[in-house]
């Protein structure tokens, strides 16, 4: 298996530099106060897009051949994903089609609509994303762009806690949301390299632990798509190459359970003035219940995202 590597962190930063974000770290003397730890947030809900999946999508359209990219690309996501390649490739004049099933919410399609992307419909219950973006990929010559099992998309995604760490200098513990494990996995590269007594620990939700399940058991585990409110990381499986570099590194899986994110969403909202999706919120959420100990510690917690559409805010601030 052809594993990304910190260098391919390295040139995924010198492509974003200048396009992403360079996005703001900052601290709570509260959050501190609550934890007995010196906390560290990187802001990636404030990323282009209104999340980190643009750091990921760039860099794997950016390392496209130019006969590649005139061709144009294909990925199957409803969520930041979509937005983010749709927006990656507006800026690098590709055309974009995203596979989104039939019932996805009016606001993600729009906001996919409005970056320039194309979209084919499908139906969830009778149909299968992955065969649908692999045939239409197979019959128009589009690179398919999956969100998280993508080596340019890995090493994209660890440009974040890269930033991070060269900000604030080592950390004792690096926490990120866990869906697929892109994120987590381009993480791992970054602070291995950078930091490399740092522990690093990825929160998924409680309902959906099958990242913890796989790597206590040594293989991909599949479940049942889980039902939470961290709409970014109800995935059914990690990716086969998240899964090797994590694995590879020793990082450490827990959970946070809905409950716990909707008062951190409420934390950052009300003492810190940061709006953060339920998905962002599992990095804090899973410090806050105890889930992991960092008394005494330097944390870096990732914000993965600040999705969440008004009413569903309205609704978890209430
Ligand atoms: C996609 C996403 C995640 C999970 O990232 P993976 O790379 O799939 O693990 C976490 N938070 C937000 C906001 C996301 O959009």
């Amino acid at each position: 298996m052809d594993l990304p590597t910190y260098a391919d962190v390295e040139r995924a930063a010198a492509r974003l530099r200048g396009v992403a974000h360079r996005t703001p770290v900052v601290t709570s003397r509260t959050a501190d106060e609550r934890t007995g730890a010196t906390l560290f947030f990187k802001c990636e809900n404030l990323q282009r897009a209104g999340a980190f999946k643009f750091r990921g999508a760039y860099n794997a359209v950016a390392a496209l051949a130019p006969e590649q990219r005139k061709r144009g690309v294909l990925s199957y996501s409803s969520g930041n994903h979509a937005q983010a390649l749709a927006l990656a490739c507006s800026l690098m004049e590709t055309r974009v089609t995203i596979v989104m099933p039939k019932d996805a919410p009016a606001t993600k399609v729009e906001a996919t609509r409005g970056y320039g992307g194309d979209i084919v419909f499908y139906d969830r219950y009778t149909e299968d994303r992955e065969e649908i973006a692999k045939d239409l990929s197979a019959r128009r010559g589009l690179s398919l762009i999956p969100p998280f099992d993508h080596r340019d998309v890995i090493a994209g995604q660890g440009t974040a806690a890269k930033e991070m760490i060269e900000e604030v200098g080592a950390l004792d513990v690096l926490m990120t949301p866990l869906g697929g494990g892109g994120l987590l996995s381009g993480s791992t590269l970054a602070a291995r390299r950078l930091a490399p007594d740092c522990r690093v620990v990825g929160v998924e939700p409680e309902a959906g632990d099958d990242a913890r399940q796989s790597l206590r058991r040594g293989v991909i585990v599949t479940i049942a798509p889980p039902r939470s409110i961290a709409d970014g990381a109800i995935t059914t499986h990690v990716g086969t190459l998240p899964f090797a570099i994590l694995r590879a590194h020793q990082t450490e899986v827990v959970t946070a359970s809905d409950a716990d994110l909707i008062g951190t969403l409420r934390f950052f909202a009300e003492r810190m003035k940061l709006v953060v999706e339920p998905t962002g919120c599992l990095g804090l959420a899973a410090v806050l219940s105890g889930a992991v100990d960092v008394r005494g510690k330097r944390v870096g917690i990732v914000l993965s995202g600040g999705n969440v559409d008004v009413a569903a805010l309205a609704k978890f601030l209430a």
